[in-house]
């Protein structure tokens, strides 16, 4: 039965980067925004398409992104013109966001720069197709105001180090991560998750989560591999 009551029923459309909605008509972009950093120029493209399209919303995600609701398909191509931006890694199976909080570029009570490291692992990761959907968060705090826990890899500072938590996610089957090193640098930082990463793309299953594959492997084959001298 066609719900809508028109024409055939539409699916999301990845290279476009939009996401169909549940009128199975119009679609939703949201773009790629870094660590959810707006300028005033990003801000007068997005207000511009108020005055050309028909949106129904924009609305904030979860993933620091901004949706934007209410595109028929032949719209797409002249938006994402517009809007000059790339879309977001919102749907398929990939590194679907890299969340990040102000840390000690903002926050008062950030221990450590959370938004340079976000934005290194955002430039290298965003969008990177993976065997299973994939996400960071970096806190600059334990007060973990992205939720670091809860993302397939999570960092999260204190005064002196930064810890790195893995296996977390949200949804049907929520689960915390598990601390995996305490580290002092950044670029400790990124040589472990550079590992980890490796370690889900050569043994992931198709649509495997971090969590799911460390709880086969084993927590100790797992560790020995990432930081020790096992091979992946
Ligand atoms: S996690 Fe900590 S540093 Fe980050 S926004 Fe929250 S309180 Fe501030």
């Amino acid at each position: 039965m066609n719900v809508d009551g028109g024409g055939a029923r539409k699916k999301d459309l990845p290279e476009k980067g939009a996401i169909i909605q549940r009128d199975r008509q119009t679609y939703a972009i949201a773009p790629h925004l870094p660590g959810g950093l707006l300028t005033k120029e990003i801000l007068l493209r997005y207000a511009d398409l108020f005055d050309r399209y028909d949106i129904q919303a924009m609305k904030i995600t979860g993933a620091q992104r901004i949706a934007i609701i209410g595109f028929k398909e032949e719209q797409l191509d002249q938006v994402w013109s517009e809007l000059k931006m790339k879309p977001g890694a919102a749907i398929g199976l990939c590194v679907r966001s890299v969340e990040m909080c102000p840390g000690t570029t903002f926050c008062k009570l950030g221990q450590q720069d959370s938004m340079g490291l976000g934005l290194k692992l955002d430039e290298k990761y965003h969008g990177m197709e993976l065997p299973g959907k994939f996400k960071f968060a970096v806190a600059g705090c334990p007060m973990n105001c992205v939720a670091a826990p809860v993302r397939d890899i999570g960092i999260q500072g204190t005064p002196r180090h930064w810890k790195i938590l893995v296996g977390g996610c949200l949804g049907p089957r929520p689960r915390m991560g598990r601390e995996l090193a305490s580290v002092e640098s950044a670029d400790e930082v990124l040589a472990i998750v550079d590992r980890v990463v490796q370690f889900f793309v050569k043994n992931a299953q198709h649509r495997d989560r971090l969590g799911r594959l460390i709880d086969r492997a084993g927590w100790e084959p797992f560790v020995e591999a990432v930081i020790g001298k096992a091979s992946l």
